[in-house]
């Protein structure tokens, strides 16, 4: 009975869903805007899942297979994925390479960059996915990239491009108003890991750097001390850490300075489809309300 009714299930899809574009794309955030563009015609594997780090990444044979049998990579580039060139190397991979930055306007990156946080790009910030308006080349770029390698599929490309053009450009809107109504001098919030820059830039946040203090590394007291100092001196209202792994820090920090520790944000990665950041749209909505909730 089962099998019958999948049969027809089968047999009633479009011609083109047995074939569908074969896309490697380097980490869950572009995964999901080549999703959104691509529709039915794709078929797009994450290499880096939701909640990992696509910083210490290290593709297995499994991953060299996969981008092999792949008609498209999908990457953020700015030197994000600096395992990229190996991996495409290895794979032999011949087909079309989007690099969904392209074009994008790089910010530097801090100085204070932690350990395994290193990018090949010659101290740009690769993060530019955490300003929407700087999102819209991605989409431009995706839609692009698909046409080339699938034309037939122009017209759906475009036409989802543009829609979901619309959906980040009302996020935008939304967040921009959002953060205006917050005196521009209360729009601290202090990061553990750098990757706030274009967020900060779009929307008139200061973003502190936690010197001293690394993921990796265990903190000095003095470190703790100085940094103590500094949420106190610039009247930072709360501090958000990312893929922190020492929560004993954070909650020292946090009690010796008077501060709200914020939730988590997500900053490289989707959380995992029942989480609060399943999707570039949502992961942007729940970084907004996360730190406009600690300036109240
Ligand atoms: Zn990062």
């Amino acid at each position: 009975m089962k099998k019958t009714l999948l049969g027809v299930a089968l047999l009633s899809l479009p011609l083109w869903a047995w074939a569908k574009l074969p896309v490697v794309a380097s980490f869950s955030i572009v995964a999901d805007m080549t999703r959104e563009i691509g529709g039915d015609r794709v078929e797009v594997v994450s290499l880096v899942g939701p909640d990992q780090d696509a910083h210490v990444f290290q593709p297995s044979p499994a991953d060299v297979k996969r981008l092999a049998g792949a008609k498209v990579f999908v990457v953020n580039g700015l030197g994000f994925e600096g395992w990229m060139g190996r991996l495409t190397r290895s794979a032999a991979f011949k087909g079309t390479l989007i690099e969904t930055s392209k074009g994008v306007k790089p910010l530097r990156a801090e100085e204070h960059e932690e350990e395994g946080h290193g990018h090949e790009g010659g101290g740009v910030d690769p993060h530019a996915w955490q300003d929407p308006v700087r999102v819209q080349t991605y989409i431009k770029n995706i839609a692009e990239g698909l046409t080339k390698a699938d034309p037939e599929g122009k017209a759906v490309y475009q036409q989802r491009a543009a829609e979901y053009g619309r959906k980040v450009n009302e996020l935008d809107q939304w967040a921009a108003k959002a953060f205006a109504a917050v005196p521009a001098g209360q729009r601290k919030v202090l990061t553990s890991h750098d990757a706030f820059g274009y967020l900060g830039k779009r929307y008139g946040i200061q973003l502190l750097a936690p010197q001293g203090v690394s993921t990796d590394t265990e903190a000095s007291a003095k470190a703790v001390a100085a940094l103590v100092r500094q949420i106190k001196k610039e009247k930072v209202k709360a501090i958000f850490f990312e893929n922190m792994t020492d929560k004993r820090l954070l909650e020292q920090l946090a009690r010796e300075a008077k501060v709200t520790v914020g939730a988590e944000l997500y900053a490289d990665a989707l959380s995992s489809p029942k989480g609060p950041a399943s999707s570039y749209l949502t992961l942007f909505r729940y970084n907004v309300e996360t730190i406009l909730k600690s300036f109240r």
